[in-house]
């Protein structure tokens, strides 16, 4: 392989796939299949996709973070504790963070097996929905206004 042609995470992803491909999995295009540029690693689909990337960008200005740049999965679970407020300030960046890593991991799931091209704005609404809906069920906040949680959701702090 050139340096000109290699791309984060593509040899690890190889490897698996010559894995799989030893045992007679089938496993399809090494490419992503969101942005169809690069090579799908775990990393890519959660930092490096154009679909990341501009998720991060709308979680980070929703929640009034610094610009949100990480460059691994072990970074992005690590952002709360830069969130404002107390403990329970920390816990809801903390939950919409791994509520975003899903959705993104849904977007992903849904282009592959349904070919639907999700936008970063309908990830954004999902994450909005869902981080809500976990917080109303797993926590001390029963009664959280919508039209505020979509604004900013430490307005509860
Ligand atoms: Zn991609």
């Amino acid at each position: 392989m050139s340096n000109s042609k290699y791309r984060p995470g593509q040899q690890k992803y190889t490897a698996v796939h010559k894995k799989l491909a030893k045992r007679n999995v089938q496993v399809g295009s090494l490419t992503c299949p969101v942005c169809e540029w690069c090579a799908e690693s775990t990393e890519h689909v959660f930092t490096g996709c154009s679909l990341a990337v501009e998720v991060w960008a709308a979680v980070g200005q929703w929640c009034r973070l610094s610009p949100v740049l990480a460059f691994g999965v072990k970074e992005l679970l690590e952002i709360f504790k830069e969130a404002a407020g107390s403990k329970w300030g920390k816990n809801i960046i903390h939950g919409i963070i791994m509520v975003s890593c899903w959705c993104i991991w849904l977007a992903r799931n849904e282009k592959i097996f349904q070919d639907k091209v999700i936008s970063g704005r309908v990830v954004m609404a999902n994450i909005k929905r869902l981080s809500v809906f976990w917080l109303n069920h797993r926590s001390k906040y029963k009664e959280l206004s919508w039209d505020s949680w979509i604004k900013y959701p430490l307005y509860v702090m």
